[in-house]
């Protein structure tokens, strides 16, 4: 999933999102306002078609919630999301329905997601047959998803309990895949796995990509999960994009402080490759922000090793870094794309 431009050709692009912002209102407590998170704060991204676009960052940051904003799974606040160049943003729920096909989340907890008293064959099968499809094409279709999963036809029968982590995830993957998408978000799919399985499965998304052609938006809150799969990164931070870049270029060179931390923190994945020297780990200190009450100027100056004065009042845009590359930090630790 390496290699592609870092940049996509506007043609290219399948997937636009311009300042997306999802704010979710809490219950009152006592008189006054009622608190307003602000999960997703003006994001704009592009995904080209073919590629793998890595979307990181802790847990609480968004990046969740941005995926279930660009599928549509969820309302936006505001903004515009734009899939092969038509706005998808203000469809009804009717008008929804080719682009449900066209687009599929898997999810992080392949057991959660799949009903336990369905059979694998019912679960694989079902959004064919909610398109009315005739059972004996949607068996056969099953069992071919199954098989490009790398299970086979003898699982149709079985229960979700009977299978492992790894292979629940692939379930879910041949699910997502019955209807045959061109994008795929996936949200933090192997984050319930044995790290001994993870490498199998983030292959298993490789070799479909290469197969089926499919666009990808991987989230993860681990930047070596994110590193390994991806083409190009966007880094998040409190609901906002802080850095975008190739892999590559991230992976040698974070820009912003926060991509740095993330970095020295993340776990090798196992894939027999050398990937040269650990780095030395960074420890952030400081209060971890709510969304609910976001700091000043830069979101990250609480916690941030190279924070001077200005960062604590002036809220730093993302501006261009090099080519592909972007940052939002007034003192980013590079200050040229070594691309
Ligand atoms: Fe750190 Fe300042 Fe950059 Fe924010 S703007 S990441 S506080 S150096």
């Amino acid at each position: 999933m390496t290699g592609a431009p870092s940049i996509p050709a506007d043609d290219d692009v399948l997937l636009r999102a311009t300042d997306v912002t999802k704010h979710f209102a809490l219950r009152r407590h006592g008189l006054g306002p009622r608190p307003i998170v602000q999960a997703v704060d003006a994001v704009s991204l592009e995904v080209r078609r073919g590629e793998t676009l890595g979307v990181v960052g802790e847990s609480g940051c968004g990046k969740s919630t941005l995926g279930r904003c660009l599928t549509r799974l969820i309302d936006v606040t505001s903004g515009h999301i734009e899939l092969a160049g038509r706005e998808i943003t203000t469809l009804s729920r009717r008008q929804l329905r080719p682009v449900r096909r066209d687009v599929q989340m898997v999810f992080q907890d392949p057991y959660a997601s799949l009903n336990p008293r369905r059979r694998v064959g019912e679960i694989v099968g079902e959004p064919l047959l909610i398109q009315k499809q005739d059972r004996i094409a949607v068996r056969k279709r099953v069992a071919e998803l199954l098989d490009l999963v790398g299970l086979s036809a003898a699982h149709t029968d079985r229960y979700p309990h009977e299978f492992s982590g790894g292979q629940r995830q692939r379930i879910g993957i041949a699910r997502a895949l019955a209807m045959g998408p061109s994008l795929v978000v996936a949200d933090e799919p192997v984050s319930a796995l044995d790290v001994s399985i993870q490498a199998q499965v983030l292959n298993l998304f490789a070799d479909l990509q290469d197969e089926l052609g499919l666009t990808y938006v991987f989230i993860a809150h681990d930047l070596g999960v994110v590193n390994h799969v991806s083409d190009r990164i966007a880094v998040m931070y409190l609901g906002s994009i802080v850095e975008v870049s190739s892999a590559d270029d991230l992976y040698v060179a974070p820009a912003h402080p926060y991509t740095e931390a993330l970095l020295s923190a993340a776990p090798e994945i196992d894939d027999g490759q050398d990937t040269g020297p650990r780095r030395e780990r960074i420890v952030l200190t400081g209060d971890v922000p709510t969304p609910l009450d976001k700091p000043t100027g830069c979101a990250f100056h609480t916690r941030c090793p190279y924070r001077q004065d200005r960062c604590v009042t002036e809220r730093p845009q993302l501006r261009v870094l090099g080519p592909g590359r972007e940052v939002a930090c007034h003192f980013p630790r590079i200050t040229e794309s070594p691309g």
